[in-house]
């Protein structure tokens, strides 16, 4: 392989990572705004901690029509879980249960989802079939999530070329996991059944911050329709990672985009880290074939130990086990991601397979903390006879699980020799991942004979156009011809007010300037200003601008007509001030320049503005400030009081 050493996340060129060979694709998740769930009469996205029942379920693993055992199955049932579904009835219905059949496919979830398709510049199907798609992890209680394909091959534009948009698919959301300790864990059931789609795109982002960039046109994509759910949860991306030599790898379920270019440079890392432990490795001679490990019971060899966790160990009357890992010396120390070492692999798996999930969960002899006395470790040492290039691994368990937990530092240590193992990976906070599970296998998908396949009609397809958003990309290249301004262009472009903006601009014949501002600056202006201002609408906008395009208010007077219309709830033509006439606005002139008799000033030229600004206070809305100024700049009188 090739010689390069990782450089810490802010010195890393793009060309590092062509060296590398990076690559990174996304399968994004996003909830749909419907009011019911996708395959019952359930309401969507309400949730709870309540609960009325509790489910128990265990996992079996049993042999496929292949006569194969699913990874993920295998796994789940070495973990002896119990797991839990806590159901409340407001929620969850029997469908979700298992015990009654689906009912159709909630037909406006249907069409947000095919409108999407069309975004991403996809093919639509013109039949729809509903396939079940194994779930064995627990999160879903039937084991299986119904799922249908309904658009392929599509793009989205990035940079100088395209993104494939590889397929979409609409699905049910699963269960939201409440806990995971020790041999239990918890899922809410609320979240479970409402209607998602799934874009997958391409394995065609080559840095981590081109992951993130595609990820942020998907969100701004699908955000632009304004029928997706926002906050948290809503929409969740799994990354794909691999580099050159290495295995796709995928890191499930990161909840911020920003969060994507820490972890795909960590997994790029550690991808690298463990083709070269593999290296190293093969220098020692340790293969697949030659890879030795024993395993020894040392609980009757430490008997007092001062190190807390094996103190405690030894109170609670745990196995305590020796594990020896054949010329591993050092090994456990080798780097994978930032500040985390090849011992975090194993430890991870132990904590994940053998539930063993108080950290830590193993010390090892390369580590260079305290743990156990050296004199104990020599103890060890002679006990397992260990040779000087050995690793030593010490773990503790119940009965039970002691010989789950030294199966899987012995089948972790023996992967090294193959290089990364097919699983997938949970973002951490730190930017940083974790194993999560053994990877399903391929064949996941088998077809639902419960519902029929659903014909997409071509005038089904027309309705959908009528409401679909223009592409926001489009819409910018237009705002940039208008000479709209930088920081608004982005939010106009995938606003709810987009359509009203091109009305304004194009039939009322309102500044594109000024118009951007109204709908986009505006509002939050407003907001940032007052306690749960959130009355503002379309409707409210459009009169206020039609009202300006007719002439019948002054551009300085928009933003207070949004004030008070916000606070009535509505425009009503009531609010707009008397215009002035001529003569009036002579007679506030003489009255101006009668207060600035009396005033000083520091500098003669100031006094126009001052002017200005008296007058401006009194007849705001009632006629525009550039007739004022211009009276005002023309008026012959001198004020002679400069201190
Ligand atoms: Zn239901």
């Amino acid at each position: 392989m090739k010689e390069f050493i990782f450089k810490p996340f802010g010195e890393m060129t793009e060309a590092d990572y062509e060296t590398i060979g990076f690559k990174s694709g996304l399968e994004i998740h996003q909830q749909l705004y419907t009011d019911k769930k996708l395959f019952c009469r359930c309401p969507a996205g309400i949730y709870s901690d309540n609960y009325d029942a509790e489910i128990l379920r265990h996992m079996r693993p049993t042999l496929s029509e292949l006569g194969v055992y699913d990874g993920t199955a295998l796994m789940e049932f070495k973990t002896k879980k119990e797991i839990i579904y806590r159901i409340n009835r407001n929620t969850v219905c029997t469908y979700e249960m298992d015990d009654t059949p689906p009912f159709l496919i909630n037909e406006d979830a249907l069409d947000i989802a095919l409108g999407i398709g069309m975004l991403y510049n996809c093919k639509l199907v013109d039949e729809l079939h509903i396939a079940r798609k194994q779930y064995l992890d627990g999160s879903i209680p039937t084991g299986f999530q119904r799922t249908s394909i309904y658009a392929v091959d599509g793009w989205i534009p990035y940079k100088d070329r395209k993104v494939k948009i590889v397929q979409m698919s609409i699905e049910e959301d699963s269960c939201r996991e409440l806990s995971d300790f020790f041999h239990n864990r918890i899922y809410l059931t609320d979240r479970l059944g409402m209607p998602l789609i799934e874009t997958v795109t391409g394995p065609d982002m080559r840095t981590p911050q081109e992951a993130a960039e595609v990820g942020w046109i998907c969100a701004k994509l699908v955000r632009s329709t304004h029928k997706v759910r926002r906050g948290i949860g809503a929409a969740r991306q799994d990354v794909n990672v691999s580099v050159e030599g290495g295995t796709r790898v995928e890191i499930k379920g990161v909840p911020k985009i920003g969060m994507i270019p820490l972890l795909t440079y960590n997994e790029a890392m550690r991808q690298w880290n463990l083709l070269r432990l593999r290296e190293e490795l093969k220098k020692r001679e340790i293969t697949s074939e030659t890879f030795q490990a024993k395993n020894y019971d040392i609980t009757s060899v430490i008997k007092k130990p001062h190190y807390v966790p094996l103190k405690n160990a030894v109170e609670s009357k745990l196995k305590i086990h020796c594990v020896v890992l054949q010329g591993f010396k050092d090994l456990l120390r080798w780097q994978t991601q930032t500040d985390t070492y090849f011992a975090k692999e194993i430890s991870d798996r132990v904590r994940v397979i053998a539930c063993l999930t108080t950290i830590p969960n193993i010390i090892h002899s390369d580590s260079r903390t305290d743990t156990i006395t050296s004199s104990d470790w020599q103890k060890v040492k002679k006990n397992v006879e260990a040779a000087d290039d050995d690793t030593l691994i010490i773990v503790w368990a119940s009965e039970d699980d002691i010989q789950t937990a030294v199966n899987e530092i012995i089948i972790r240590a023996k992967e090294a020799t193959i290089g990364i193992p097919s699983e997938t990976r949970q973002a951490l906070s730190d930017g940083t991942n974790g194993f999560e599970r053994i990877l399903p296998g391929a064949d996941r998908m088998y077809p639902d004979t419960d519902l029929p396949p659903k014909q997409i009609a071509p005038d089904r397809i027309e309705k959908i156009k009528s409401w679909l958003p223009e592409q926001f990309w489009k819409r910018q290249t237009g705002y940039k011809e208008l000479g709209i301004p930088t920081d608004t262009i982005d939010e106009l472009s995938i606003s709810k007010y987009a359509e009203l903006f091109s009305k304004a601009v194009n039939e009322w014949k309102v500044n594109p300037v000024t118009a951007a501002v109204v709908l986009i600056q505006y509002p939050k202006r407003l907001k940032k200003g007052t306690l749960n201002f959130g009355s503002i609408d379309e409707d409210m906008l459009a009169s206020i601008l039609k009202a300006y395009a007719d002439g019948k208010i002054t551009y300085d007077f928009i933003l207070s007509a949004l004030k008070t219309s916000a606070e009535l709830g509505m425009f009503v033509e009531e609010i707009i001030p008397k215009s002035i006439t001529d003569d009036e606005l002579e007679k506030e002139i003489v009255l101006a320049e009668q207060q600035m008799e009396k005033m000083e000033f520091i500098k003669k030229k100031n006094a126009n503005s001052i002017m200005m600004g008296i007058l401006m206070n009194k007849l705001r809305g009632r006629i525009s400030a550039k007739i004022v100024a211009e009276k005002v700049s023309r008026s012959k009188k001198e004020f002679v009081n400069v201190r």
